[in-house]
């Protein structure tokens, strides 16, 4: 599926900010972070473009936001595009890099009685397969 198709489907404007985030990671097919995102873009685009572009897109989930601490947050495709909206990520502690494991299901532990369930996030760390086929120690 192609950026147009992505943004006409959400009754999108098209406009080469948003179609820039969206190739951008399709391109890259694991999690990147703003400022990943914003030197992988062909033109340029300010603050508030790019602000109001990540906003729209993650409202409509085309796009989800992936905390994997105060200083690390990235983004990746969204549950929009058939991911499951409940998946665990994956980052890796060698390079870094944050990918969505969406084939995997997140067990939800059982709660104290009385608490309801609302949603969970779950960031695995670990050393991705380039890491481990390029470093065998550790
Ligand atoms: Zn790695
Ligand atoms: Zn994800």
């Amino acid at each position: 599926m192609s950026a147009f198709d992505i943004l006409s489907r959400h009754k999108l404007k098209r406009t080469a900010c948003r179609e820039g985030i969206i190739n951008t990671l399709i391109d890259a097919s694991i999690a990147l972070s703003e400022d990943e995102i914003k030197s992988k873009l062909a033109a340029h685009f300010d603050r508030t473009t790019l602000y109001r572009s990540f906003k729209t897109l993650e409202e409509k989930r085309i796009i989800h936001k992936v905390v994997v601490d105060n200083l690390m947050i990235k983004y990746a495709l969204g549950d929009a595009l058939s991911k499951k909206a409940e998946h665990p990520h994956f980052y890796c502690k060698r390079c870094e890099m944050v990918q969505c494991l969406d084939s995997t299901d997140i067990e939800v532990p059982r709660l104290p009685h009385g608490y309801a369930f609302s949603e969970a996030e779950l960031i695995i760390k670990g050393v991705c397969v380039n890491c481990k086929s390029t470093h065998y120690n550790e």
